[in-house]
């Protein structure tokens, strides 16, 4: 086996970039926290899961054998009121929980794959694993950390805190003084709880709730920060390499996830928390209740003020890449509209790249300093990955390397300055990142299948001619009858485009 690459990265548990050392040699574990299905997943969400793809894809790429587990929260998430979001989802829909679950975690899946990220090696749902969860919210009472009111559980976070000061709070930077300070009268309704800090990891069910299981203190169901820790340790072990999530979950999500492994077991969960950064919309986060937000489908189509036309798939995904994964990224038409040129620029270069070849004839032999240049800007690409995945660099050296392509092909650059072995491995390089790497594929090549393509120039073309005649019944037919079958078609001023979902 070749040699693994030395990679860094930035936990937030160090708070600094650390070089990275797996557990056992050559493999990781990694967990996610996956999405709340009880609604449609957002563009926020999407980042996220785009970052982990990468940073799973890189990972294997450079020789790990990687285990992902990323999981589906569908029970235990609670609104600021109290009530769970998938209750809340089926009473709106008037449907099961597991309704509502199964509908939105097929929705998220096609999501992800029109996004064109892998799969997880393993993807547990949280009302699958309620025997594990009482079986950690025993090991918790048993060592001390968990109390009984009720027939619900609280975690004891003060006594937690004060026996275990260099882990409580460490994750997050929240000190155990401000704990202390937090009145009493924070509890407001939740006054069954000694104190405010405490969370709960099993719950009684109320007279109305729908999802409720069987346990020892009380038919009820477990806390949403409990099926994280429980199902990580199932499938990952005690304690695993790399833990992930959105910047938004490091409190008090994962505080009290490491509280919970600490508490159950006495050892870190994880060695290495990687936080991927919030998605904005013109300069403010993301959000639902203010009205400050937009739908994956919206941004394809366009069909939305904040944009002033579609943006495809692979263009949101390389506009996500463009930006570092724990770097904030705004979303604006102009920031788009320059994503959009930049990838059709690298998908160009990457198509005429891929065609070129040199004949050794040409090849005087000696290595040139364009040889050279070549060769430290793919060293750099990779080096931008492995200083903690920084996608933005390794597409910057990707484009500084795609002017060496232009050049050679509009003969600026002799070929007989180009090893033809450094040609190839500039190809390799450049198939490598695109393809393997960063996820991403040309969408108007139609997955380079000519029966797709010609079948597609034919129908546009009838749909041009409609147009021409003002037919807008024929043209709409064509548009939606592809949409139904994944291919959406783009009327933009450059004239007619098509991409597959
Ligand atoms: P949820 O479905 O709310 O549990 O979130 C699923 C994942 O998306 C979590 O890792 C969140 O941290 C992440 N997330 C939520 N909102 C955003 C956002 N605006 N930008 C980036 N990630 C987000
Ligand atoms: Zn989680």
């Amino acid at each position: 086996m070749n040699e693994i690459r030395t990679i860094k990265l930035y936990s937030s548990l160090s708070g600094k970039k650390e070089v990275f050392e797996p557990i056992v040699p050559g493999r990781i574990g990694m967990y996610v926290c996956g999405p709340t299905v009880y609604n449609d997943v957002h563009l926020g969400n999407c980042r996220t899961f785009v970052s982990f793809d990468v940073i799973y894809r890189y990972l294997q790429h450079i020789g790990y054998k990687v285990r992902y587990v990323r999981n589906i929260t569908d029970v235990g998430h609670l609104l600021d009121d109290g009530e769970d979001r998938m209750s809340k989802g089926a009473r709106l829909d008037q449907l099961e929980p597991m309704e509502v679950a199964q509908k939105y975690t097929v929705g998220f899946h096609d999501m992800m794959r029109i996004f064109n990220t892998h799969s997880p090696s393993i993807e547990p749902r949280a009302t699958g694993h309620i025997p594990e969860q009482i079986a950690m919210v025993q090991d918790i009472i048993d060592r001390g950390y968990g109390y009984i009111k009720n027939g619900s559980v609280y975690f004891d976070v003060i006594k937690f805190a004060k026996e275990n000061p260099a882990v409580y709070g460490k994750l997050s930077g929240r000190v155990i003084d401000e704990l202390l300070a937090e009145s009493r009268e924070n509890l407001k309704n939740q006054d069954e709880k000694n104190h405010p800090a405490d969370f709960a990891i099993w719950i009684k069910a109320s007279e109305e709730h729908i999802m409720r299981w069987k346990s020892p203190w009380s038919v009820g169901f477990p806390g949403w920060h409990l099926e994280c820790s429980a199902m990580s340790t199932k499938y990952l072990g005690q304690t695993f390499d790399i833990h992930g999530g959105g910047g938004d979950l490091k409190f008090p999500h994962h505080e009290n996830e490491v509280a919970q492994n600490f508490g159950a077991c006495g050892c870190q969960p994880a060695r290495y928390w990687l936080h991927a950064n919030m998605l904005l919309l013109n300069g403010r986060k993301m959000s639902k209740s203010e009205g400050n937000t937009i739908s994956p489908q919206e941004l394809f189509s366009g069909d939305s003020s904040f944009v002033s036309k579609g943006y495809s798939p692979m263009v949101v995904k390389f506009f996500m890449l463009m930006a570092h994964y724990r770097s904030t990224l705004d979303i604006t038409d102009d920031a788009l509209l320059a994503a959009e040129k930049g990838f059709r620029k690298l998908m160009d270069t990457n198509k005429l790249l891929q065609g070129m070849s040199i004949d050794p004839r040409d090849f005087d032999g000696s290595e040139s300093d364009t040889d050279r240049a070549i060769l430290q800007l793919i060293d750099e690409a990779y080096q931008g990955m492995d200083d903690d995945f920084n996608t933005a660099m390794a597409l910057a050296s990707l484009n500084e390397l795609g002017s060496y392509v232009n050049k050679l092909a509009n003969k600026q650059i002799a070929a007989g300055e180009v090893a033809p072995w450094v040609l190839e491995r500039l190809k390799t390089v450049f198939h490598t990142f695109i393809s393997d790497i960063l996820g991403l594929k040309d969408e108007t090549s139609g997955d380079g299948d000519d029966t797709v393509d010609g079948l597609m120039e034919l129908i546009l073309d009838i749909r041009g001619m409609a147009r021409a005649q003002k037919d807008w019944t024929t043209s709409d037919k064509i548009r939606d009858a592809l949409a139904e079958v994944g291919i959406q078609v783009k009327d933009g001023k450059e004239g007619v485009s098509w991409s597959k979902q």
